[in-house]
């Protein structure tokens, strides 16, 4: 068995682009120091890059080269680029796919064309380097054993509220991702639907010069956040902790019986049957257990 480090050195040794390849390319959040030498020399190599916004990626160091292709791949885009990508790695082209900022997918553009490539059975390589709620929440000290990954919070305040309602028994860290300019409202949202109480950390503006992380309780940070302008500025990731209140659950046999002393059997048999994975015949069962062969002639009259 080789020593890790033997593996690593190996790895990187043969690290060469591979032909009819796509690679992931995680790009900087800030800092332009934290894209790795591997995605250095990917985004150098690569016949084809598929950019969000070309222009931003441009700016990397060492791409505005001629002879690199340029291919837009944003949420307008890329449904229209899949095939002509597809066509190149079939030529034994590859291609670097990054986002603006970040690792792409993680609520940036590049799913489809992920799943498209391995449908088509090219093979996808990841290169890993920053994410924005994985800096965050390494360095909130809330609990990271496992988290929950919201993105963005709908825009729409009712949409919004309705969003959090769902949340609001989830035990693990929630994580959200929130431009600065919209703090003040959604950590109001927050701490009105999961508690003024529950400890949460704001991370604004990572790996940049006015870099700020912040742990306190949702009702402090809204405070501290309409006390200083300066919070609204930039790009902000809200980390919650979880609840610890346990999950209500409803054990599905007792919710059968008492949907069948309220109502015809065959319609509490269609009501589990639409609020759980059970079918109608399964959840007819759970209803009427000492006469399941009555079910056709309920279904016939229903
Ligand atoms: N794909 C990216 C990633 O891997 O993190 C995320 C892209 S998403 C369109 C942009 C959001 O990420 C911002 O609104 C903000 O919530 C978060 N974000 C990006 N850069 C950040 C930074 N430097 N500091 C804090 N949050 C950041």
């Amino acid at each position: 068995m080789p020593e890790y480090n033997d593996v690593m050195s190996k790895q990187t040794l043969q690290a060469g682009i591979e032909p009819g390849t796509l690679y992931v390319v995680a790009t900087p959040i800030g800092n332009l120091d934290d894209l790795t030498p591997r995605a250095r020399q990917i985004l150098a190599e690569a016949t084809i890059i598929a950019a969000e916004d070309t222009r931003m990626t441009r700016r990397l160091p060492g791409l505005d080269k001629p002879g690199k292709q340029w291919v837009s791949v944003n949420e307008h885009s890329e449904a229209k680029a899949i095939p002509g990508l597809l066509a190149r790695l079939a030529e034994g082209s590859n291609i670097a796919l990054v986002s603006d900022a970040g690792t792409p997918l993680v609520s940036d553009p590049g799913y489809r064309l992920v799943d498209a490539v391995h449908s088509a059975g090219f093979s996808v390589s990841p290169l890993p380097g920053a994410c924005a709620a994985i800096a965050a929440l390494s360095a909130a000290g809330l609990a990271s054993d496992r988290f929950c990954f919201e993105g963005f919070l709908p825009p729409r305040r009712s949409a919004r509220l309705r969003r959090l309602q769902a949340l609001v028994r989830e035990p693990r860290t929630l994580i959200f991702y929130v431009p600065a300019r919209d703090l003040s409202e959604v950590l109001a949202d927050l701490a009105a639907s999961l508690g003024e109480q529950r400890l949460a950390a704001v991370a604004r503006e990572l790996t940049k010069l006015h870099e700020t992380l912040r742990r306190d309780s949702l009702v402090a940070l809204k405070d501290w956040v309409d006390g200083d302008t300066n919070q609204r500025r930039g790009e902000a990731v809200v980390m919650v902790s979880g609840s610890d209140t346990p999950p209500q659950t409803v054990e599905l046999g007792a919710l059968a019986q008492a949907l069948a002393g309220e109502l015809p059997p065959s319609r509490a048999a269609r009501l589990i049957a639409g609020l759980s994975s059970l079918s109608r015949q399964q959840a007819w069962a759970l209803v009427h257990p000492d006469n399941q062969r009555s079910q056709t002639s309920e279904d016939d009259s229903a």
